[in-house]
Parts: C-alpha cells; sequence; structure tokens
C-alpha cells in the first residue's frame, strides 16, 4: 500500500508553522508524505528548498489568506488574520485538496485556530486533527471562556493589586493558581469584543476533532493533559517538538520566516560561562518606545552582559515602527548586542547564555525548558499570561514580571535570576529539562505518543 498522505495546515505565523512544520518532519521520517499548506507571504519566505533535501516527503503549496498584498500581518495586524483566512481561504483550501494529484489525504491536521479545516475534513469525509500550538494547560484555559463570560470573570479590568490577584475558581484543576491578572489578555476585552468572540468560537470548534495534537509533554503538563482528554477522544502530547524531531540546527533554522543573523554565535563563543541575558519577545508582539526605554535601561544598570533579537518592527511609535536609537547602540559598549533575528534555539542551548527574558511565547518557553534555561517572563498577549504564571508558580523555572515595566523591577529581576535567586531556580529547573529530555527519547512519554499518533493515522489510511 502507498504511505498514507496528510495534509498540514498552520495559522500562517512564526509560532505556529515552526512545530507543525516539525511534526511535519517526523511525520515524513515515518514515510508520511506531506501537504504542508502556507499562506502565500509565509510560503515564499520558507526556506523550502532545505526542507525538501531532508524530507523529500513534504510538498509545500499555498493558499491566500483574504488579506491584501501589502497589508502588514505581523505586530498588531496578526489578528486581521483570524478573519480574513476564515472567509477566503475556506472555500479555496476546499478546492486545494479535492483537485490534489496525490493520494486522498489519510487525515487533515489543522491549527486550532483554523478551524474551518475541520468543516472542510467534513465536507469531504476526510478525519480532522486538531494542533494547538499553546500549552496544554491555555488549551484548557481557552475551553472556558464562555464560563469566565457568564461568570462575571470577563473582562478583567485593571484594577488593584488586589484585585487581579484574586484566584479564579472555574477552571478544574487551576484554582489555586490562576489569578484574575494569568488568564489570557483576550480575557481583559469586552465580551462583545470580536477577537474575543473568535476564540470562543475557536475553542468549541476544535471539539469536532477526532483528536488534539500538543506540543508539550507528559510530566510537565500531566494535569491538564488529562482534563482535556475528557473533551477529545484522543490527546496526543508530543513535545517538545524541537527536541523530539532531532532537528539539527538546519531544520529549524529553515523553519524561521526571518533572515536569521548567525554572528551573534561567534560573539556569545567569546563570553564566559553562563554570563549573558538572551532577551527576545518573539515574532508578533510590539513595545512602545517608553517600554523599550524602561527594558534596555534596566538592562544595561543591572550591568550583565545580554543579547537581544530586536525585530525591525518591534519598537513602534506613533508613526509606526522605529529604529533602536543610535545613541543607545552606540554606547551599548561590549556588553550588549543586537541581533534583529536570533538563532535562538542555538542561542538558548549556548554555554554562555545564563538565561532568558522572554514574553513567554509557548515555543520560546518550552525551548527555554528544554535546555535549561531560567526565565523573566514579561506575558503580553494570547496565551503568554498564562505560560508565565506556570513557568513562575507552577514548575518554578522563572520569575513573572507581568504588568511591570520599569526598569528598576528588570534590573533586579535580571540581578535575581543571575546571582541572587539562582541556584534556588536551577535545581527546578534542570530537574524539568532532564525530563523534557526523557520524554522525546526512546520509550519515554512523547516518543511513545508521537509512535501511538503514527499508528492511529496509518489505521485511519487503512
Ligand atoms: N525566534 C527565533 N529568533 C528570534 C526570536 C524568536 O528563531 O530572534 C523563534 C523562537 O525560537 C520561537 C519562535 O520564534 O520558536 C517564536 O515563537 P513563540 O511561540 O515563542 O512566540 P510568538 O512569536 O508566537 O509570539
Amino acid at each position: 500500500m502507498d504511505s498514507p498522505h496528510v495534509v498540514i495546515l498552520p495559522f500562517p505565523a512564526q509560532g505556529h508553522i515552526k512545530p507543525m512544520l516539525m511534526l511535519a518532519e517526523l511525520l515524513s521520517q515515518a514515510g508520511f508524505t506531506i501537504s504542508f499548506v502556507n499562506n502565500e507571504q509565509s510560503h515564499r519566505r520558507l526556506d523550502q528548498a532545505a526542507f525538501r533535501r531532508r524530507c523529500p516527503g513534504i510538498e509545500f503549496l499555498s493558499i491566500p489568506d483574504g488579506l491584501p498584498p501589502d497589508h502588514p500581518r505581523t505586530g498588531p495586524s496578526t489578528v486581521d488574520l483570524f478573519f480574513s483566512t476564515n472567509t477566503v481561504s475556506k472555500p479555496i483550501f476546499k478546492n486545494l485538496i479535492a483537485s490534489m494529484s496525490r493520494p486522498p489525504p489519510a487525515c487533515i491536521i489543522s491549527d486550532g485556530i483554523m478551524s474551518f479545516a475541520i468543516d472542510v475534513a467534513a465536507d469531504l469525509g476526510i478525519p480532522a486533527i486538531t494542533f494547538r500550538t499553546f500549552s496544554a494547560t491555555c488549551t484548557w484555559t481557552y475551553f472556558h471562556l464562555q464560563k469566565l463570560i457568564q461568570e462575571g470573570e470577563i473582562p478583567v479590568l485593571q484594577g488593584s493589586d488586589e484585585d487581579m490577584d484574586k484566584l479564579i475558581s472555574c477552571i478544574p484543576g487551576l484554582e489555586n493558581i490562576m489569578r484574575r491578572r494569568d488568564l489570557p489578555q483576550i480575557c481583559r476585552l469586552d465580551p462583545e469584543n470580536p477577537i474575543l468572540k473568535f476564540y470562543v468560537t475557536e475553542s468549541s470548534k476544535m471539539t469536532k476533532a477526532s483528536a488534539l495534537i500538543l506540543n508539550t509533554f507528559e510530566e510537565l503538563e500531566a494535569p491538564a493533559i488529562s482534563h482535556l482528554r475528557t473533551i477529545f477522544p484522543a490527546v496526543y502530547a508530543i513535545g517538545p517538538l524541537q527536541t523530539a524531531s532531532k532537528s539539527s540546527a538546519a531544520s529549524y533554522n529553515s523553519s524561521s520566516l526571518l533572515q536569521i543573523d548567525q554572528s551573534c554565535l561567534s560573539w556569545l563563543d567569546s563570553q564566559p560561562s553562563r554570563s549573558v541575558l538572551y532577551v527576545s519577545f518573539g515574532s508578533v508582539i510590539v513595545l512602545n518606545r517608553d517600554q523599550f526605554m524602561e527594558f534596555w535601561f534596566g538592562l544595561v544598570n543591572s550591568e550583565k552582559s545580554f543579547l537581544w533579537a530586536i525585530r525591525p518592527d518591534m519598537i513602534w511609535d506613533e508613526n509606526g515602527p522605529s529604529k533602536v536609537p543610535e545613541e543607545l547602540i552606540m554606547g551599548a559598549t561590549e556588553r550588549g548586542r543586537i541581533v534583529g533575528w536570533a538563532p535562538q534555539e542555538d542561542v538558548l542551548a549556548h554555554d554562555a547564555v545564563a538565561g532568558f527574558l522572554t514574553h513567554s511565547g509557548w515555543n520560546s518557553t518550552l525551548e527555554s525548558i528544554s535546555v535549561g534555561k531560567p526565565m523573566i517572563c514579561w506575558p503580553v498577549i494570547a496565551d503568554q499570561q498564562v505560560n508565565s504564571r506556570c513557568v513562575s508558580e507552577m514548575w518554578k523555572v522563572g520569575m513573572d514580571m507581568k504588568d511591570i515595566c520599569d526598569r528598576s523591577t528588570v534590573e533586579k529581576l535580571v540581578r535575581d535570576l543571575m546571582e541572587g535567586r539562582r541556584e534556588d531556580i536551577m535545581k527546578s529547573t534542570v530537574e524539568i529539562a532532564g525530563l523534557a529530555q526523557d520524554s522525546v527519547r526512546e520509550g519515554g512519554s512523547s516518543d511513545r505518543n508521537i509512535k501511538k499518533l503514527i499508528e492511529d493515522i496509518k489505521l485511519l489510511h487503512s
């Protein structure tokens, strides 16, 4: 019999495309043929040739995302894709699958926020599996948005610390940990806000899929994973994917949509062991000039070395994206190094790096956990508020500075992470990194779940 054919559809953003590409690579290594469907912009920017050399079974295809070609697709404009993909991409995606020259797909694996693909799969009689690129804890939280609205917990109005620190009681398993301020950022919106409504709808449509894939591992999030098993007939926790797919640097670098600046690695080579703080706020969020200045001076005043990945569209003022002020770069001395886009996984694994100041995107969090680097978390949007709470209070692998952005806090937390509280935090950080690595070893939980996923897809094919 021919090999199973699987269609994979990520949401068109870096943090979604990368883990889904790693899954594609794993399935391809198992002998599957893969049709990987991007929007046209990501399709052009991916290093497809590099993937094809390693995994000839992956074919890259593209569909329009519904936005005009010159419409921005990162930063605050990312949300425009929520609505345009749903309306414009859906019929085109259906036609694409119906007219494929490859054998009919054994299943469609679609992003948890591209649930129109589940409708398409149902129309075409193809099984659908949903891949949520968030943590299990956050995925579980999103399933309670409607309940949070009913209980009056949404909108979270930014009030006194006492108000914001009140525990949330309506999410089973998280009663003693989740405060109002730790709810996903969309919970700060009005219940009628279209973005909040989008997530409520997507979460409910996701449950029509026959299975859920998560980039996490059982040992890290057992309680949330078992709660999710009450919603989905099958849940496959197969992460950390970058470790599971035994990705070489070439592999995860070719999943990057932005040009990687490798030069920072030789700079890191010249730095003492565990002396540098890596700073990155991911591919989407933006900082206003005041926020940027607070971080900058906090870092400089800490007197620690830092490597900061600053995308060209990361700092915004009233006129749009703005550059790092020249005088700051000139005065940064040898202690501060800036790159536009870093080879993040190599950086985090580098011996010179002591820790990570992060926006707590799920990929970044898991990448840091996997190589045992403790974090300072400054969450802004989406799942980041939940992740930072897990990092600081559940797993104790970092510190959370949510809702605060001032230079003295940055300076203090950097010193705490690099010196004062380091020994304490490193105990759990090292322990959890070990669990992450064990999970993807032969016989580990994620390894078993990946094998089960592969076997289950083969059954769909037969
Ligand atoms: N990343 C990178 N270089 C950078 C910054 C980020 O390669 O300079 C990668 C990082 O390794 C991660 C992804 O971009 O895999 C960001 O995903 P995440 O979920 O952390 O955040 P998002 O970008 O979705 O907010």
